[in-house]
């Protein structure tokens, strides 16, 4: 009989499979998607001659090179084709970073848990730094872990996962800076489009140890799996040495072009998404022992006295969010959704808990 567990890595043995149990639920708040699926428009164009041709043209391999896609970024972000590289989704961006540059492998935490769970996959070392009080980057002791332990990467997601707010823009820069001959920084902007901070793909020109990182998931088409890199093209050279060549299929190539032609609809999606943000967290204020913090993203962090209880009564009146107490001590994430969404959800939590 083959011993499985003999022939791992060693570095496989401590990893868990990526839970992503579907619960059932009537109003899914618990993953930072888009409540605003493709529009109308967008479905009726999929019955069109030219989806037709693509439909037909299944039996080839996708462009490698994701052209027409990576030219409509390139155009919407202000960069230059050369300085993009495109992924199955961030997380695979994330996966070919730290396979092309190694460890260790730098982060705050609490944040995105795929930095971790991919450096330890690749077998690199991890080094974690907890926040500071404000969910701030902790400064007095990042550049010293950085001096001793010489991080390849850094990664940097701000808007911050969980806690939704922004780390300073001068304590990032303070660390692109100090690393500028030793590391990469990585800034993750995956929730980017919902934060009133300006960020950080202007200072590409300047800093060449810079990559900011970009998805369409959090904008109405996780199903896709699209991300992008946005980096110096020494850097996007290299980190495209490692990528499979045929990593976004055709498919998600086309309705990716189409929904992003459609850019009016795509800002009209955002823009409910943060006003009904700004609703939600003076409404979570409101209710009795609850405490949201605030956040530049699609979601939002709240602090309650029994975060297990709260997440299973939402539950049981259909309502999934996430607990994330593992995480951050006592405390569950709402992903915002439509407006009748967020209703149902503020009227279970005030069933439970009562109005201040
Ligand atoms: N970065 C951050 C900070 C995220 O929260 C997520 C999704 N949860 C990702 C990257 C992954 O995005 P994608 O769907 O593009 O792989």
């Amino acid at each position: 009989m083959i011993n499985i567990k003999g022939l791992l890595r060693e570095n496989i043995k401590p990893l868990k499979a990526y839970e992503a149990k579907e619960i059932p639920c009537k109003v899914k708040l618990d993953a930072n998607e888009s409540p605003y699926g493709i529009s109308s428009k967008l479905l009726a164009n999929l019955g069109s001659p030219k989806s037709q041709r693509l439909f037909g043209a299944l039996n080839r391999y996708p462009d490698p090179e994701a052209k027409f896609l990576k030219k409509l970024i390139s155009r919407d972000l202000g960069v230059r084709l050369e300085n993009i590289l495109h992924g199955n989704g961030s997380d695979e961006l994330i996966y070919y970073l730290i396979t092309t540059f190694g460890g260790p492998v730098l982060y705050p935490i609490p944040t995105f848990s795929m930095y971790g769970i991919i450096a330890q996959a690749i077998g690199e070392r991890r080094i974690e730094i907890p926040l500071n009080e404000e969910f701030d980057l902790d400064i007095d002791r990042i550049p010293g872990a950085i001096r001793k332990e010489r991080p390849k990467l850094i990664f940097l997601s701000s808007p911050n996962n969980p806690t939704g707010n922004c780390f300073s823009s001068d304590r990032i820069l303070k660390i692109i800076e100090s690393t500028s001959s030793l590391s990469i920084v990585v800034v993750d902007e995956a929730y980017q489009p919902f934060s009133s901070k300006k960020g950080f793909l202007p200072l590409l020109k300047d800093y060449k140890n810079l990559v900011v990182m970009r998805t369409l998931s959090k904008i109405g088409l996780a199903g896709l799996r699209v991300g992008f890199l946005i980096a110096d093209a020494g850097i996007v050279n290299e980190v495209d040495k490692v990528r499979l060549p045929f990593n976004l299929n055709s498919l998600s190539q086309a309705v990716a072009i189409e929904a992003l032609k459609d850019r009016k609809t795509m800002k009209s999606y955002i823009n409910s998404i943060i006003s009904e943000r700004e609703r939600l967290f003076n409404e979570l204020a409101g209710v009795n022992g609850i405490k949201p913090y605030p956040s530049e993203a699609n979601f939002i962090l709240f602090k309650t006295e029994d975060p297990d209880r709260i997440y299973k009564g939402l539950l049981k009146k259909g309502v999934l969010v996430r607990n994330m107490k593992g995480v951050v001590d006592g405390c569950l994430r709402v992903t915002v959704g439509t407006p009748e969404e967020n209703t149902v959800f503020i009227r279970a939590l005030r069933q439970m808990l009562g109005s201040k």
